[in-house]
């Protein structure tokens, strides 16, 4: 018989959970394999740990990893992944908005072999503030522009995956995880499923305008180094334009003498120039960050305990 690991990252879901399990559950009694939960408790401060402990005791199939404190969702997918022993592994938020009923039609259509993935995305951004809304499909935009990955608009972590396929995830080792793109870089067949888009079951989101905008820089740069390439090409127009403008400047002194003038407008070429300056030396940097966390090589996760330190 197949198995089956489903990885639910958690951070701060004491209100969920339980529900989660409840839905999780009933949903897998319909599903003809074994099953495994790997619950990972990305460093909560609720009882989140705690309601896991107790699920863990009572089922076999309920297992956790406990992180020594929050390192964020793309380290808890991963430490889940790479946790999981299933043939299939499928990566399902603790919230129920990525609705657990959808597994069946998701393994069906794993079973027939034609496909190595089946992912979700939402269908509109119904229900999501404009700005956000806005700045997200920009962000979709660009990235695309600029990468030859495909990064899927709306698209959730919610999937289930073969085998093959995670193990070929867990070989990207990169400490900057931005998992919509490894997914997609990583290649497979995937299939896609549209859903409207369900509201959290309870609790509130852990993500805010702030922590979206950081990911989406680490999205860029993660899958695409054209902003540095962006940078060389602004130095080079500004190379022109600082050409004609002398052509121009030394053909007015031969032409009408010197006159002194023209002060305010330096001032305005001077700021702007080394705003631009600023700008791309912040891409740049911006890099180098990147490169500097990825060289150190820091462990992605610490585990602080699983259920194997149980004694049941
Ligand atoms: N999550 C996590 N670590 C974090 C933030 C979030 O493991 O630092 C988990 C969270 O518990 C949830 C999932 O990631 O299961 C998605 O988070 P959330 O529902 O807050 O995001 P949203 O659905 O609003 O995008
Ligand atoms: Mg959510």
């Amino acid at each position: 018989m197949n198995k089956i690991s489903i990885i639910v990252p958690c951070y701060n879901e004491e209100d969920v959970l339980e529900l989660f399990y409840n839905k999780i559950t009933e949903v897998s009694e319909n599903i003809d394999a074994e099953f495994e939960y790997i619950f990972v408790d990305d460093g909560s401060k609720d009882k989140t740990l705690q309601i896991l402990k107790e699920h863990s005791k009572k089922d076999d199939r309920v297992r956790f990893i406990s992180f020594s404190r929050n390192f964020g969702k793309e380290s808890a997918m991963y430490a889940g992944l790479k946790e999981s022993t299933g043939d299939y592994v499928a990566i399902m938020d603790a919230d129920l908005q990525d609705p657990p009923d959808l597994l069946k039609e998701m393994y069906d259509t794993l079973l027939t072999k034609e496909y190595d993935c089946v992912a979700t995305k939402r269908k509109t951004r119904k229900g999501e503030p404009i700005l956000r809304s806005f700045f997200s499909r920009m962000f979709y935009k660009i990235i695309n522009k600029m990468t030859s990955t495909e990064i899927v608009n709306g698209a959730r972590d919610y999937r289930l995956m073969s085998r093959k396929m995670v193990d070929s995830i867990l070989e990207v080792t990169e400490y900057n995880r931005f998992s919509k793109g490894i997914f997609s870089w990583v290649g497979f067949k995937t299939k896609w499923i549209a859903y409207d888009n369900i509201e959290r079951a309870a609790g509130k989101t852990k993500w805010n305008f702030w922590k979206l905008f950081k990911y989406s820089i680490e999205g860029i740069t993660a899958f695409t180094t054209t902003p540095l390439v962006m940078s060389a090409v602004i130095g080079i127009i500004f190379c022109i334009i600082a050409f004609i403008m002398i052509l121009f400047v030394i053909f007015k002194t031969l032409m009408y003498g010197d006159p002194v003038s023209g002060w305010p407008s330096t001032i305005c070429i001077i700021l702007f120039v080394s705003g631009v300056q600023l700008f791309c030396l912040g891409i740049m940097g911006e890099y180098l960050a990147k490169e500097y966390m990825e060289v150190k090589n820091r462990p992605i996760y610490i585990v602080k305990e699983t259920e194997k330190d149980l004694e049941k």
